[in-house]
């Protein structure tokens, strides 16, 4: 994505936009089933939470890959863009029962994450084979806000159940066909990532009929200059060797699934925003953007830090910027910044901006969602149009008062 051809799309969708790149999109995926070559069956689950434009959907389709889904709505997005169900997990969490049932009627294997779900869908539907959330108390990261592996957390059957979840199994006479944990977002420590799947294993001699076992995500790329990132091929070569060893002792080949969502779309998105006005105060130098954190909300949820770059003026002499929206409620992108001299129309360019941004986007201040746009074989596709007045209005009632 050229900065000129960044420019056209602000020209021809307007601002804000997201733009995401179906090539970078694609390497991502080539490269991480490439690091696990080694295993016989390898299943990709894109989480579509991250990003979840039907015409992505679709993208993933065609290389190959299955999708992590979270709700149902999902489920059905995934089914629209063509995915079969037997290519769909549901890992869903606090979930009712009845979403469970009516997306295991639809064909999708469940994850289910919770003993007292476990033990009614069992009774239930016994000859449904379930997959189960196992949590191994693994930290992943630093960041508590998306560290899911802490003893308190809500996500998944801690292994201190393991006694009591093999008795669910027993009197209900379920079948479970795949273990599966997700330490959350941003794997630091590869040998950190290896200790947890030791857990899982050990928990997987437990059942007999497992067909996958499921290593869930968390792999971190880069945001800033100099974040570490997962090495992915590291974490392939020993992983595989690993889960080929304990095959050959299970007597079956079983799958090996990942579910990332960041490290397959992160990279690939960027968010063009056109700078509304440069304000000075006694200390600071803002530059205000036509934008929010209803656009992008992850520097104020998660302090996570979105490179910027000024592609009006990139030559221009590097100064310190405050980037923020134009929402009447504290809404910094960065702080004290060095960009290269902003001025007034001028388009920003903020990296790293295809996972959790567009998807997890509102209308704060009646404003309307961006436009989403895919480069395709050098073409630049609208994947989603700019919402208009008739989307901010079309479910109100207005009642006579
Ligand atoms: C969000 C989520 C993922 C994806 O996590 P990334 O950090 O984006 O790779 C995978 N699995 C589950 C169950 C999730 O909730």
């Amino acid at each position: 994505m050229t900065k000129n051809a960044l420019l056209k799309i602000t020209k021809d969708f307007g601002s804000p936009v997201y733009v995401y790149d179906a090539e970078i999109i694609t390497a991502q995926y080539k490269r991480l089933t490439k690091a696990f070559d080694k295993v016989k069956q390898l299943k990709i689950n894109y989480a579509v939470k991250a990003l979840s434009n039907i015409s992505i959907l679709k993208l993933f389709n065609t290389l190959g890959s299955g999708i992590d889904t979270v709700s149902i709505q999902e489920v059905q997005l995934g089914l629209k863009a063509g995915f079969k169900a037997e290519d769909i997990i549901f890992t869903p969490n606090g979930v009712s029962l009845e979403e469970i049932e009516e997306v295991s009627k639809l064909g999708v294997q469940i994850n289910i994450d919770n003993l007292s779900v476990l033990e009614q869908f069992g009774t239930k539907h016994p000859t449904i084979p379930v997959c189960i959330r196992i949590n191994p108390h693994v930290m992943a990261g630093g960041n508590t806000n998306i560290s899911v592996g802490h003893i308190d957390s809500k996500f998944g059957i801690s292994i201190h159940q393991i006694p009591l979840l093999l008795r669910i199994v027993e009197n209900t006479n379920m079948t479970i066909n795949g273990i599966h944990m997700h330490t959350g977002s941003d794997i630091l420590d590869i040998d950190v990532f290896l200790y947890a799947s030791e857990i899982l294993f050990e928990t997987a001699k437990n059942f007999k009929n497992l067909d996958f076992i499921d290593f869930g995500s968390g792999f971190k790329v880069p945001y800033k200059v100099d974040d570490i990132e997962t090495n992915i091929e590291e974490l392939g070569e020993k992983l595989s060797k690993r889960f080929n060893e304990f095959c050959k002792d299970y007597g079956k080949e079983l799958t090996l699934a990942f579910e990332p969502g960041k490290f397959l779309v992160s990279e690939a998105g960027v968010f063009l925003v056109k700078v509304n006005v440069v304000k000075q105060t006694t200390s600071t130098v803002f530059a205000q953007v036509d934008s929010g954190f209803n656009h992008l909300i992850r520097p104020m949820l998660y302090g996570s830090q979105h490179e910027i770059l000024n592609i009006s003026n990139p030559k221009g002499r590097e100064r310190f910027y405050s980037v923020v929206g134009y929402i009447c409620e504290t809404d910094t992108f960065a702080n004290n910044r060095r960009i290269s001299e902003i001025n007034q129309g001028d388009i920003l360019c903020f990296k790293n901006a295809g996972a959790y941004c567009y998807s997890m986007a509102s209308n704060y201040n009646s404003r309307y969602r961006p436009a989403e746009v895919l480069i395709h074989k050098d073409k630049a596709h609208l994947i989603r149009k700019r919402e208009t007045f008739d989307d901010i209005i079309s479910n109100q009632i207005e009642i006579s008062l």
